[in-house]
């Protein structure tokens, strides 16, 4: 695996490969990588040449200064993983070689920008996508790979893409859970035994109104959900709902694909999930 740190040395690796026609496979991570980046990393090398994954923990896209500083950063531990994986690039720049000092961003996001985590994380998408762009810039990729775990971003990158005309084919990976059911995240290792334990509660949620999907109403079953996250204990809820899986809208009826998203705090840890219903 080729490891690179500079935009300059990434073009030079990449130009003779995009000459000869090869296909460029990207998998966007912020790294402390498990099973869920590594099963992206698998679909990727299924329909590329050549596989590019990077790992920056993108500034702007943090709105707590909290999250930001306690981002885990196991380096050594991602390359060994990324090496097994068969990663064929690595890239891995400094916030210096990613960003100048006077840069603006905006992309018009929509209520993409303003619901769920838009409304509870301002700015994060516009963090998101500015990022996104810059990587889609200059990888240039045939496809990129992102988690269904993350079930806002992929809209959000699939309207970017759709806004800018851009011709990288987006695919959308399910979400690699635990034995137990909790969703993979790096976010996870920050979690105490017993705050792991509590946050099971939240997976636990989802699947129970997937469980109730035809039998209940849906008021009833976000009704239900609210109120076993609201006495989970160590559980602060932010928001459970239920929701049509093309634009996160809440759901009025059943019709179409639904989707019920949730985020939650567990001591200082912020999580989030989901699972499509229909
Ligand atoms: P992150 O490093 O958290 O920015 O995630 C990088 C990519 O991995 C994003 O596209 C995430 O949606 C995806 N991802 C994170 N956790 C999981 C998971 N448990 N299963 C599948 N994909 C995931």
């Amino acid at each position: 695996m080729e490891i690179i740190r500079t935009k300059k040395a990434l073009r030079n690796l990449m130009e003779p490969m995009a000459a000869s026609r090869m296909k460029f496979g990207l998998v966007p991570t912020m790294g402390a990588l498990h099973a869920g980046h590594l099963s992206l990393i698998k679909e990727a090398k299924n329909h590329c040449d050549q596989l590019i994954c990077s790992i920056f923990v993108n500034p702007t896209q943090f709105n707590d200064p909290h999250d930001l500083a306690n981002y885990p950063k196991p380096i050594e531990q991602d390359i060994n993983l990324l090496e097994q994986a068969n990663c064929d690039i690595l890239f891995l720049p400094s916030i210096e070689e990613m960003y100048t000092e006077a840069e603006s961003w905006y992309v018009d996001l929509g209520e993409l920008d303003r619901i769920w985590e838009g409304e509870k994380r301002p700015g994060h998408y516009q963090g998101v996508t500015q990022i996104v762009m810059k990587l889609f810039n200059l990888i240039n990729p045939d496809k990129a790979f992102f988690g269904q775990k993350d079930f806002q971003q992929c809209l959000v990158i699939k309207r970017m893409i759709e806004q800018f005309e851009l011709k990288v084919q987006l695919y959308i990976c399910p979400t690699v859970r635990d034995e137990d059911g909790l969703a993979l995240s790096s976010r996870n290792a920050r979690l105490s035994k017993k705050e792991r334990s509590e946050a099971l509660a939240i997976s636990k949620a989802l699947f129970q109104i997937k469980y109730d999907f035809q039998k209940k109403s849906l008021n009833q079953l976000e009704y239900e959900a609210l109120n076993r996250l609201t006495n989970a204990p160590g559980v602060e809820i932010e928001y459970i709902a239920i929701c049509k899986a093309a634009d996160l809208s809440r759901a009025t009826n059943k019709e179409g694909e639904l989707i019920a998203i949730v985020a939650a705090w567990v001591g200082r840890v912020r999580l989030i999930d989901n699972v499509l219903l229909s």
